[in-house]
């Protein structure tokens, strides 16, 4: 089915990623109709229509669904229950399921392993005694990790030593979680994917991702010779796991390169953060294409438009450098309109294009 340009697209959540993805919408005519629990995260500014709703309120959801043509979203933590009941009277992509694995590193994890992937060692904890049982398991250095809503680096504890239990299973406030060996990886990078309803799919250039504190600090593209073999590997994996969940719009995977391969991350069934250089960097950013298979339009090309790519989230006060960045031919600066620059916040990126 073709949702033509003019109709209106709905975006759950009012982030950045929605600001983004409206603005690529705007650009081939449509309207964008933003529901979100609160009105100043970037994306309500820039649409046509905005609601502020919880994203638990069933019955708000359903009347926003009743008032456009399709339904996606752009932040995970939406409940999957009051998605699925709108999906049944109005198209809505990604898929409701993709959403519900995503949502919890356990249920993800056991379905790459399914589809193939190579997550690295974790182990299931339920409770105080489980973390024991599972450091035994894993050993360390690991991370603890809430199972569920965890974002940016939140619901993550460190343990360097098996002495440091304790303080990680209050750091995680005693969530069901999972424990994960640390890795020790020569680098990080995404593969950012787009799924039409036809099955078309198609993936930029892999990049390379820089976290500092669980936060995405930089992008590159394209990564280098050595990662090939690892992107392939990835990729493959991404392919195999979008035709499986039926999946249309963006589907991003991150990985850690070690040992030769891609060791998987984590899978988000949106646009993703490490794909925003692709605005200016690539024929057709991870935005438009996005809005090109949730209205079954066809894809567009995703070559880099130059040698390089490398996007600079601007994090908290960083933001404030805008002037700075403007001098710079090369950069092409974002920001996202949020009234406060809390620590940690992103409230901007910049993108560079390079020789
Ligand atoms: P996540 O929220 O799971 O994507 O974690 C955020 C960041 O923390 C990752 O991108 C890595 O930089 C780091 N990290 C997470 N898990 C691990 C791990 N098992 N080993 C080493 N670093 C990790």
């Amino acid at each position: 089915m073709t949702i033509p340009p003019g109709a209106t697209i709905g975006i759950v959540g009012g982030g950045q990623l929605g600001r983004m993805l409206a603005m690529a919408a705007a650009q081939l005519g449509y309207r964008c109709h933003v529901y979100a629990p609160e009105e100043d995260g970037g994306a309500a500014a820039v649409a046509a229509r905005f609601t502020k709703g919880a994203f638990d309120d069933a019955a708000a959801l359903a009347r926003f669904a009743g008032e456009v043509d399709v339904v996606t979203y752009e932040f995970e933590n939406v409940p999957v229950a009051p998605l699925a009941a709108i999906a049944a009277r109005v198209p809505l992509y990604p898929p409701v399921e993709a959403l519900g694995i995503a949502q919890d590193r356990l249920s993800e994890k056991i379905f790459i392993l399914r589809h193939g992937g190579r997550p690295a060692p974790f182990a299931r904890v339920d409770d105080r005694g489980g973390l024991d049982a599972a450091l035994a398991q894993i050993g360390a250095p690991a991370i603890l990790k809430t199972r569920r809503f965890g974002y940016d680096g939140k619901g993550q504890a460190r343990i360097g030593a098996p002495d440091e239990a304790e303080a990680a299973w209050e750091a995680v406030q005693g969530a069901p979680s999972l424990l994960e060996a640390f890795v020790r990886f020569d680098a990080e990078f995404s593969i950012l994917l787009c799924r039409g309803a036809d099955g078309e799919t198609v993936t930029w250039d892999a990049p390379v991702n820089r976290h500092e504190g669980g936060i995405l600090v930089t992008s590159h593209a394209p990564a280098g010779a050595a990662l090939a073999p690892a992107i392939a590997e990835g990729e493959a994996l991404a392919r195999r796991v979008a035709d499986a969940l039926g999946h249309v719009g963006m589907l991003t995977m991150e990985f850690f390169a070690a040992d030769g391969g891609a060791l998987f991350n984590e899978m988000a069934p949106r646009v993703h953060n490490s794909g925003h250089w692709t605005i200016e960097g690539a024929l057709t950013s991870q935005f438009e294409n996005h809005v090109r298979a949730i209205c079954g339009l066809p894809l567009g090309a995703t070559g880099l438009v130059v040698p390089r790519v490398a996007m600079r989230n601007l994090v908290g006060g960083e933001a404030d450098s805008w002037r700075d960045i403007l001098a710079d031919p090369a950069a092409h600066l974002h920001l996202y309109g949020k009234s406060e620059a809390r620590p940690g916040r992103k409230m901007g990126h910049v993108t560079r294009l390079l020789d």
